[in-house]
């Protein structure tokens, strides 16, 4: 066991094997990561969940490169680069939750339908275009759709939602999966009336001290 960070080694793999028991993923699709000194903590590539040790996640540098001797997820550089330019950023989730993924499917993104849309920080959920998974131009699209958001969807494949720290980055994807079902199954039975901009300004700037007394 790499003797540096623990406890976030633990953790990380605690949030990665709690994704499909939430029902926000399925096999060894997704990753997580969390920051950790000057860069972060990744799962490892194509290794199921449930046999991820803390020993077997990764310390990447910023310079992209392993500190460890197991293979870091194939989407090291979206998580690369979002640590990069989003100093907000503790925790990064991908999923391909089935609902948030078969919007993406269609390219389509999750429109101000309901008010908890603005959990992801606006009034809308973008869909990244398409690229190929692991790739560069897959990270330039996503971080375009993450702009003033925390969570967007990737055609074709699935969803990141990223937090200060992992449970809030769990919680958001878990939300934005919700988001996605209730879409989904709005437009089943008509088109569902969105909200103005002026009704999600108003929540955006309640939710800026929502929380618990
Ligand atoms: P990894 O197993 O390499 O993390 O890949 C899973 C995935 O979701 C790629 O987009
Ligand atoms: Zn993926």
């Amino acid at each position: 066991m790499p003797h540096d960070h623990v406890r976030l080694r633990k953790a990380l793999v605690a949030t990665a094997r709690s994704m499909n028991g939430l029902g926000i993923n399925q096999g060894a699709s997704g990753n997580v990561s969390v920051r950790a000194g000057k860069g972060f903590l990744i799962t490892p590539s194509a290794l199921p969940y449930d046999q991820t040790r803390p020993q077997d996640t990764v310390l990447m540098g910023m310079d992209g490169k392993p500190r460890d001797k197991r293979k870091p997820s194939s989407e090291w550089r979206f998580h690369r680069d979002i640590y990069a330019v989003r100093p907000e950023a503790g925790a990064i989730v991908h999923t391909h939750a089935t609902h948030a993924t078969s919007l993406a499917c269609l390219h389509k993104g999750i429109p101000r339908f309901h008010y908890m849309v603005a959990m992801a920080g606006g009034d809308d959920i973008r869909c990244a275009p398409y690229a190929t998974y692991g790739t560069q131009e897959l990270s330039d699209h996503a971080l375009e759709a993450l702009r003033d958001r925390k969570a967007c969807l990737l055609a074709n494949h699935g969803m990141i939602a990223f937090g200060s720290d992992l449970e809030s980055a769990l919680a958001l994807a878990v939300e934005v999966e919700s988001l996605a079902r209730q879409y989904w199954q709005a437009l089943q039975v008509g088109k569902p009336k969105l909200l103005t901009k002026a009704q999600m300004a108003e929540v955006l700037e309640k939710f800026s001290d929502y929380r618990a007394g």
